[in-house]
């Protein structure tokens, strides 16, 4: 299953560029008081949701998914997790180019371990990226985002898949320069999630899935998640020693070679196999 997010907070189920607006189906979940859980309800109750949106879609209008404004499909992430460098071609470029390691010493993502990007960062596809200090370098980075679909509290390895709900496209955009990476990465839309959720019976495997970014039509990143140095499950397994990972939680996987600078102006387009395609229009923050 394929669930969209778009304008006004409706929602739809994706088949194709078809989209049946099943916004009825989520009435469900407006039952909750103050306060509120700190999980995303769609995926929280996406067993129950199933047949009512399947239910919905029976008599909802035909849109089409290229007229709709997308927002992120995970509307209210709990945290989002981030890998960073973990693959070996991108370790190796990072550590070869001065503009994106800014004399941080760049190490394994085995002894630096994952990092957090603030919930406030999170768009969608349709919203764009908004750059503000314009004078460093703002880079996209392509990667397979992974959405926990059950708490998951020390989970192994071998277990690990058992706790995914689905997966959508993600960019961690990124100020390249030498502060934490919590703070460069976690500008408001620096986040895009999309175009929208799939659920995991829909991928299999996410090993092997090929990632495609490009930027105004130019090539920069294609890789395959195989390269991973920490596949999604050891990512999982170690992120849920540390700490408890809710449904709704993102994973960013990490982004492989190719990261490169946009501009207001470019469109980045980027493909995950088996997931979909997404358009995201990088504009100037106006002054205030
Ligand atoms: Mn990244």
């Amino acid at each position: 299953m394929r669930i969209c997010r778009f304008d006004g907070d409706r929602f739809g189920l994706v088949e194709g560029n078809d989209v049946r607006d099943v916004t009825s189906a989520f009435a469900s979940l407006s039952q909750q008081s103050y306060p509120f859980p700190r999980t995303d309800q769609m995926i929280a109750n996406l067993a129950t949701l199933r047949p009512a949106i399947e239910a919905a879609a029976r008599n909802a209008p035909v849109l089409a998914l290229d007229s709709l404004k997308l927002l992120s499909p995970i509307a209210n992430p709990g945290k989002i997790v981030a890998a960073p460098v973990n693959y070996k071609k991108h370790l190796d470029e990072a550590r070869g180019d001065a503009e994106i390691h800014h004399q941080n010493q760049v190490g394994e993502i085995q002894r630096v371990g994952l990092f957090l990007k603030a919930t406030s960062s999170v768009v969608g596809c349709g919203e764009g990226v908004a750059m503000r200090h314009m004078d460093r370098r703002n880079d996209h980075e392509i990667e397979l985002a992974v959405v926990i679909g059950e708490t998951a509290d020390r989970v192994s390895h071998d277990d690990a898949l058992n706790y995914v709900a689905g997966y959508c496209i993600g960019l961690d955009m990124t100020i390249r320069g030498p502060e934490e990476r919590s703070l460069r990465k976690s500008v408001d839309t620096f986040t895009v999630l999309g175009p929208y959720f799939v659920t995991a019976d829909e991928i299999g495997d996410p090993a092997g899935l090929d990632l495609e970014l490009t930027v105004d039509g130019e090539k920069r990143q294609l890789a395959n998640t195989r390269d991973l140095i920490l596949d999604v499950k050891t990512l999982i397994s170690w992120a849920s020693s540390f700490y408890t990972l809710h449904p709704g939680d993102v994973i960013l996987t990490g982004t492989p070679e190719g990261v490169g600078p946009v501009l207001p102006g470019n469109t980045i387009r980027a493909t995950i196999a088996r997931i979909g395609t997404m358009e995201v229009a990088v504009r100037q923050l106006p002054p205030r």
